[in-house]
């Protein structure tokens, strides 16, 4: 679903990304720790289209994320090519960016009718159902200044599934976060990785990394240190700088 090789990305002079080279099957749940700075934020970025790549390759479900291959050259998508390369892809950042002037529902609703033209009533049903599965079933009609900050998230989970994503990008979803708020946010990640959802989770929960991920990634640095299955690299890494992170953590 998602395959990134030697990614490089700089700002300016500085290069944040020094050649990330990874693969996310379809269906999977990768987690991606690592120190502030080391570039997972920009990394998601990337994928998104809210940055541009450098160098290297990065594609999501087989298509190169901003670009159309011809033969062996590369041509750049156009603004509408890329709009809807990124309604494939649902992304869920540390600050809950609800609209405030709208209701729940209307946060839910308001893409799948602007962007992908569904009927109103059509859209409104799906994020009834949407709202029912991450367990706001009785707040559809509330605004995001009279929900709870677990819930305003579950609410951009929400949003973001209603376009029907095949790939959902979390990054440190509950770290803006009250503690005792963010085992329900969980919860609902690990539903949605339960019904098969590929996912790439940033995150500081080491619990949830290991319990829901299928892989974890540490980076640090613009590279990654080390990747494989989480009960693996957190228990038992096999890199100093890893080993070293981990017990800032846990
Ligand atoms: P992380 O999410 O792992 O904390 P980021 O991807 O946010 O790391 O940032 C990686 C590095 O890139 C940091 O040193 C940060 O200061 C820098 N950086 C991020 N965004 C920008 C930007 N828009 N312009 C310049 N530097 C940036
Ligand atoms: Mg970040």
């Amino acid at each position: 679903m998602v395959e990134a090789l030697e990614v490089h990305k700089s700002y300016g002079r500085v290069e944040v990304l020094k050649g990330i080279t990874l693969k996310v099957m379809p269906g999977e749940v990768m987690c991606l720790i690592g120190p502030s700075g080391s570039g997972k934020s920009t990394f998601l970025r990337c994928i998104n289209h809210l940055e541009k790549i450098n160098a290297g390759r990065l594609s999501v479900d087989g298509a190169l994320v901003g670009y159309r291959e011809r033969g062996d050259r590369l041509h750049e998508l156009r603004e509408r090519e890329v709009a809807g390369q990124r309604t494939e892809i649902g992304m869920v950042f540390q600050r809950f960016n609800l609209f405030p002037h709208m209701t729940a529902l209307e946060n839910i609703t308001e893409a799948p009718i602007r962007v992908k033209r569904e009927p109103k009533d059509a859209a409104r049903a799906h994020a009834r159902e949407l709202l029912e599965k991450v367990g706001l079933g009785d707040r559809a009609g509330a605004y995001p200044n009279q929900l709870s900050g677990g819930q305003q998230q579950r609410v951009a989970i929400a949003r973001a599934l209603a376009m029907q994503p095949k790939l959902m990008l979390f990054d440190e979803p509950t770290s803006a976060l009250d503690p005792e708020l963010v085992g329900d946010v969980l919860a609902v990640m690990r539903q949605l990785a339960d019904d098969g959802m590929t996912m790439i989770v940033v995150t500081h929960e080491m619990g949830f990394a290991r319990e829901v991920g299928d892989a974890v990634v540490f980076m640090d640095g613009g590279v990654v240190v080390e990747s494989g299955d989480p009960r693996e690299v957190l228990t038992d890494p096999r890199h100093e700088r890893t080993r070293s992170f981990l017990s800032k953590v846990l």
